[in-house]
This record gives C-alpha cells, structure tokens and sequence, in this order.
C-alpha cells in the first residue's frame, strides 16, 4: 500500500466513523423524544397513535435544529470577528461632561479629551483592540494630572487613552480586544469629581489629541 493510499483510506475510514456516530447520535436522541413524547401523552391515551409519527416529526426538527445551530455559529463567528474590527464607546451608560478642546481653569492647556461622567467602579472597556503601551499611576508616565491612566496602541497606528481611574486592570505590553474591560473608572488626579477622561490620540504622548465623539462616530459608534 502506498504512503497515498494509505492516507486516504485512513480518511475515508474517520469519514465513514464520523457518519456512524453521527446516525448514532440521532437514533438516540430520536429514541429519548420519543420517550418524552410518550411520557408526555401518558395522561392523554387517545393522543398515543401518534408517537410514530411524533418521532419521524422530532426528526426532521433534528435536522432542521441542527441546520439552524450550524447557521447561527457561523454567525455568532462571523459578529465576532465584525466586533473585533468595530470601535466601541469606552463606558456604556453616561453623561457627556467636559468636551475637546475647552479652556478650563483647572487645566494648564485646552482639555485633551471627551469626558464620560460615570458613577467611581464603572467597566472601562478597550474603544479597539490593541496594545497597551502605557499604565500606572501619574497618567502612566504623561503626568500626574490624569491619574491612574492606560494608553493603547491600535491596528491602524491611532491611540486612545483612559484617565482618572480607580483601578487598573491591564498591563504594558499585553494585548486587549475590543470592547475588553481594562480598568475602572474613578477620580484619581486632577478631577474635580468621578468621571473618565478619554483621549483619541494621534501618537502615545500628551498633546497628539485628536477629538473623540467625531473620532468615534466616524468609526462607527456615535456617543
Ligand atoms: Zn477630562
């Protein structure tokens, strides 16, 4: 027998398996509604002429549930990989506080960002997948006005930050996906109450902003 052949014997060997414990599976699972059904049609003698073609019925429902359970995998795995390429809104309930580009007395320049005004312990979530570049306390190394903040990196060379947190949940270096919990929010740093403070950045450090509802909306999630 040659490697070939034997190869594709062994092949069709699995395949020929794969069909038995397939057809298998259905007389079980043929065998159990019918049990069902006639335990449920015990009380109802009349109704138990029926189980015949009860279990022919619960068959094809096995065929067509099965058909239905393979579509909706290839959907849930095609929304998947649709979510992993979206853009998300950092926290999910809020309030719109202090916007881009406004003189503020408590800021030494115009505000960096869009702040989201959320309840101390609120899920930060990742805006995108990417790399955290930056996470610690004192902005993470951009100063100590923003706090407990983290910096991510994204697929398409923009960056966003996540300030005044009460707690980090994510380390430099380690990849996130999007929509991914990655701290708390909080009031840490120069915050004049609990709120986040999130940046759309065109390069890792402080002053490289960009603004982030606009940023957001033109990526597909409108805040
Ligand atoms: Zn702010």
């Amino acid at each position: 027998m040659s490697k070939f052949t034997a190869l594709r014997n062994s092949k069709k060997f699995a395949l020929r398996n794969r069909v038995a414990v397939v057809a298998a599976g259905f007389g079980v699972t043929a065998a159990l509604g019918a049990g069902i059904a006639t335990a449920a049609d015990a009380g109802l003698q009349n109704l138990t002429t029926g189980v015949g073609s009860t279990v022919s019925a619960q068959a094809d429902a096995q065929v067509k549930s099965a058909a239905d359970a393979k579509a909706a995998a290839a959907k849930a795995k095609k929304d998947a990989a649709k979510k992993a390429d979206s853009w998300v809104k950092p926290v999910d309930k809020y309030t719109l506080g202090s916007t881009f580009g406004l003189a503020g007395s408590h800021w030494s320049h115009n505000h960096s960002g869009q702040d989201f005004v959320v309840p101390t312990g609120t899920p930060v979530k990742a805006v995108h997948k990417g790399t955290v570049v930056k996470a610690g306390p004192y902005g993470g190394g951009d100063g100590p006005a923003y706090g407990n903040a983290i910096v991510i990196r994204h697929d398409n060379g923009m960056y966003t930050q996540y300030a005044h947190l009460s707690q980090i949940g994510v380390n430099v270096g380690q990849q996130v996906g999007t929509g991914d919990k990655i701290g708390l929010s909080g009031s840490t740093g120069n915050s004049t109450g609990p709120h986040l403070h999130f940046e759309v950045r065109t390069g890792p450090d402080y002053g490289t902003g960009i603004e982030p509802t606009g940023f957001l909306r033109a990526h597909g999630d409108a805040v």
